[in-house]
């Protein structure tokens, strides 16, 4: 092709030919990532937005090196910041070195996720670590999953499979089978089961909200009765959705408890373990995720607990052969062979191939890695918990499930309002300081949360942070 207009090193020369150009013009994004990365700690967990960028986003003619990296380290500098150790706001973990390398591998590479054609080595690769997560969680020798983009995408998967099993909806229309399904979920479930519902044809109202406990977690009594006042009312309960860490505030559902009642009704059990799936690898705390062996379907997402770079998400399934009858659309221009064409069985179609990422972080960290970083995270969890529970101006939402400290400032006799006033003001405050927690809603009153995820967050810094806090609450009294 004649390629006059493009710049030289537009592409990667396939004889070999810009090595020079490429690397003249890759050299300085790789040190400008270099100093970004290494120079987090000392910029805004959350920086004030100022990205300077040139007002032609599109323009005629390609634009000089040195404007491209100025307007990328404007644009990085203006980022989420989610590798200073002062990040404890949300479960955005920082990303691990190999992992950022898979995704280099796997854009360089751009296989499709699509097919066995398309991704040879890669689609094995994904159908085995499927098969080895869904062991992991006890699913047994049939289990079977794949990498989707998000948990959000895996919940509606999980959801659509439960749907088409329960109501024999794959082939025909869900006004056929002549019932309005619902699904039970508990009332702090993540808001993609909702979506999923609208989305399914359920409607959101398809949603049964079960009420929790104080600890967050979903009510056994409550479900039995919404499940019993759900047939009574016509309506057919088909799937119950159990949570393993709760968005807000990191609580575990029963899952034992919930796989007994979902067993008694003939029901799906479909558990979203989206972020506190990881406790899996941990010897000290997977006890907490006892009952989960007894899913139907599984959401787990590396991108968050195991510092995998965005998107790394698994949707797991019991049994492969309910993904054949009830969640299987043939690719009719692909060969078929032992290893499955992976978009037959997934909401995707072209797909990034996530895997290489997971799969190079797994080597490069290995087991008794993940787990180090899961117990610390817990450790400095019972750090901050303690530090809350030695003010008495704090007060401490609920005893967490996982690595996430809720509280406020704790006059029960402070009105609801100006106690919410005060988290914003100090999360405000902290932010000024180079620390960042969420304000976090729970049961009506506003909390601010910390989430020590960050793998060089020390016990100083959570010291730091509850020094802050009294700093903040006291030159507030003085007023
Ligand atoms: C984060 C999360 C999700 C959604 O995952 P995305 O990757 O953001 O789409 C679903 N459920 C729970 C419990 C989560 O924490």
């Amino acid at each position: 092709m004649n390629r006059s207009r493009l710049p030289p090193a537009a592409f990667v020369d396939p004889y070999g030919r810009n090595i020079e150009e490429v690397q003249e013009f890759a050299t300085p994004f790789i040190e400008l990532l270099r100093d970004f990365a290494t120079g987090s700690a000392s910029r805004s967990p959350l920086p004030r937005y100022h990205c300077d960028l040139d007002d032609d986003l599109f323009p005629e003619e390609p634009v000089a090196q040195e404007s491209i990296l100025r307007q990328l380290d404007s644009m990085l500098e203006s980022s989420m910041n989610c590798g200073s150790p002062g990040w404890m706001g949300h479960m955005n973990s920082m990303p691990n070195l190999a992992s950022i390398l898979g995704d280099c591998v796997a854009a360089l590479v751009d296989n499709n996720m699509l097919a066995v054609e398309t991704a040879p080595v890669f689609t094995a690769l994904e159908w085995k670590l499927g098969q080895l997560f869904g062991s992991r969680f006890g699913l047994g020798t049939r289990s079977a999953g794949n990498l989707v983009a998000g948990g959000t995408i895996a919940n509606m998967q999980g959801l659509a499979v439960a749907r088409n099993a329960k109501l024999d909806t794959h082939k025909k229309s869900l006004a056929a089978s002549g019932e309005i399904p619902v699904v039970l979920a508990s009332e702090i479930a993540h808001v993609s089961v909702r979506k999923a519902a609208g989305i399914l044809g359920l409607g959101e109202d398809g949603v049964v909200a079960v009420p929790t406990d104080s600890r967050g977690r979903m009510c056994l009594k409550e479900l039995r009765r919404a499940v019993k006042n759900s047939q009574r009312a016509t309506t057919k309960p088909f799937c119950i959705v159990a949570t393993a860490g709760t968005t807000s505030v990191g609580s575990i559902d029963p899952i034992e408890g919930i796989a007994e009642i979902a067993f008694e009704y003939d029901l799906w059990l479909h558990v979203d373990a989206a972020y506190g799936g990881a406790i899996a690898f941990s010897r000290t705390h997977q006890h907490q995720l006892k009952g989960i062996e007894r899913a139907d379907s599984i959401v787990f997402n590396p991108h968050k607990w195991f510092n995998i770079a965005r998107n790394c998400s698994f949707i797991l399934f019991r049994d492969k052969r309910i993904l054949d009858v009830y969640f299987h659309s043939a690719l009719p221009y692909m060969r078929a062979g032992r290893i499955p064409n992976l978009s037959e069985y997934s909401m995707h179609g072209t797909q990034h191939a996530d895997v290489v990422k997971l799969w190079l972080a797994l080597q490069h960290i290995g087991r008794g890695g993940f787990e180090q970083l899961i117990d610390e995270a817990y450790r400095l969890t019972e750090l901050a918990v303690n530090e809350v529970k030695v003010r008495p101006h704090l007060d401490l939402i609920l005893t967490p499930d996982l690595n996430m400290t809720l509280f406020r400032f704790g006059d029960p006799t402070l009105p609801g309002a100006l106690g919410n006033t005060l988290c914003d003001q100090c999360q405000r405050f902290l932010l000024d300081q180079g620390v960042f927690l969420s304000v976090q809603i729970f049961r009506g009153r506003k909390a601010l949360r910390l989430v020590p995820l960050n793998p060089f967050t020390e016990d100083s810094d959570i010291q730091r942070v509850f020094a802050l806090v009294d700093q903040f609450w006291s030159e507030t009294q003085g007023k």
